[in-house]
């Protein structure tokens, strides 16, 4: 966009025309010994906390302590379906229809739990897809998946890479892996928005492309939910899985997501691993029953789930539901383009933005490459109250995050940037 302007006064007058302003006082902002608070870049990691979450969780608190085990049904948000009372805002949050969303275990349990279900190797096709850069959680995930059914973790993984020199994925690259090897591929499994590059790959095209060597697709959205228009289910990929603590907002270690394609719903074929909040609601507690499984993404629930953690989620979605994930991503867009745009202005040639420049291709975060620079400019930053991301070798991630980062941060933050650059 090219009616950004320099100056702070730019910064402060957009602030004021912000619709989504009033959003930023309902989270604890953490400040500084003087009292000032932190820039605080690094929802990615773990998002802020929203001021009503502490009323919510109090609420359970509180049913708990006057009820007991009643509380299954005497809470006033009743903690039998406490679970329900998340899958319609959440489904909204990644655009997903709500019989394929369940909020439940941790993300990488549940990849795991996914695997089990839609990788199914056999003895031609089992190898496994990620992106060379994958997360590392998920990367070691796939490899104990391949060891698991008795191959060779790295022979079983095929890494979709970048170009000599170059940081950003290339599609073309993929149909050649794909029209190369396809056969052999039994899962593909990518980051929706890449952890350290930023990239927001195109999941409709990745997983037709999947689709028509006969792979099955599926995506860590860690850093794609809240923060990107996912659409899941118009994408048509087989599953994806996300935690709440990033974008989400839902607090340190909260539960996840999970995404289990509508065309799955109903089938009990599929391999899945169960507990009792698999079975059927209505006689789950006669204790006795045959195991009789819960269509939809209810039906890979484990366990009875924390409620605490649940009233966490409720509270942040209960905020993302009332601003909408469009109103939401067109602030991103534009705070996130000043970002690149002063970036841009500093006329540095040590810096260095990897992530997409099309707004499409990214979300909310910049990963920002310093030549030469090691961890000091980031111990620098943070002494200073700027907290960001460090990433080895080289790489600072920044996120402004629309509901609670303002245009007055991103300017503060380069300017900051730009001083110690220059020091
Ligand atoms: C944050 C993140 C994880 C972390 O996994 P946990 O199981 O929540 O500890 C895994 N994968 C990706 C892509 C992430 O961004």
């Amino acid at each position: 966009m090219s009616d950004y302007k320099l100056g702070l006064e730019y910064a402060l007058q957009e602030d004021q025309n912000d619709e989504l302003k009033t959003y930023r006082s309902q989270f604890h902002i953490p400040k500084d010994k003087q009292g000032n608070p932190w820039i605080y870049m690094t929802g990615n990691s773990l998002g802020l906390q929203p001021k009503q979450t502490k009323a919510y969780v109090n609420q359970e608190l509180e049913d708990w302590a006057n009820f007991g085990v009643e509380g299954h049904l005497e809470a006033k948000n009743p903690w039998l379906t406490y679970h329900e009372f998340l899958t319609e805002s959440m489904a909204k949050v990644v655009g997903a229809k709500p019989i394929e969303v369940i909020v439940m275990n941790t993300l990488t349990a549940n990849l795991h739990f996914m695997m089990v279900s839609f990788y199914k190797p056999t003895k031609t096709r089992y190898k496994i897809l990620i992106e060379s850069d994958a997360f590392p959680s998920d990367k070691y995930a796939v490899e104990s998946q391949l060891r698991h059914h008795g191959f060779d973790d790295k022979e079983g993984l095929v890494l979709w890479k970048p170009r000599k020199g170059k940081e950003l994925l290339n599609y073309e690259d993929l149909e050649s892996i794909l029209e190369e090897h396809g056969n052999d591929i039994a899962l593909i499994m990518i980051g929706g928005v890449n952890y350290y590059t930023g990239q927001f790959f195109d999941l409709k095209r990745i997983t037709e492309l999947g689709h028509k060597h006969g792979c099955n697709v599926g995506f860590d959205c860690a850093h794609g939910a809240g923060n990107v228009a996912l659409n899941l289910h118009d994408s048509g990929a087989d599953f994806a899985v996300w935690c709440t603590y990033k974008y989400l907002n839902s607090g340190p270690g909260s539960l996840a997501g999970c995404f289990i394609h509508e065309r799955h719903a109903h089938n009990k074929d599929l391999n899945r691993f169960t507990g009792w909040w698999s079975h059927n609601k209505q006689t789950r507690f006669n204790m006795r029953d045959e195991f009789d499984q819960l269509p939809g993404a209810e039906g890979w629930q484990l366990s009875n789930p924390p409620i605490l953690s649940m009233a966490a989620i409720k509270a942040s979605l209960d905020m993302f539901n009332e601003v909408g994930i469009d109103k939401l991503i067109t602030k991103s867009k534009k705070l996130t383009g000043y970002f690149e745009f002063l970036l841009n202005q500093l006329g540095e040639d040590s810096i260095k933005i990897i992530t997409p420049i099309n707004p499409n291709e990214r979300g909310c975060q910049l990963s920002i490459q310093v030549k030469n620079a090691d961890k000091t400019l980031h111990n620098k930053l943070t002494e200073i109250g700027i907290i960001s991301d460090w990433r080895e070798p080289d790489v600072i991630r920044c996120a402004p995050v629309p509901l609670y980062n303002s245009f007055e941060d991103v300017f503060r933050l380069v300017e900051k940037l730009k001083a110690i650059l220059n020091g």
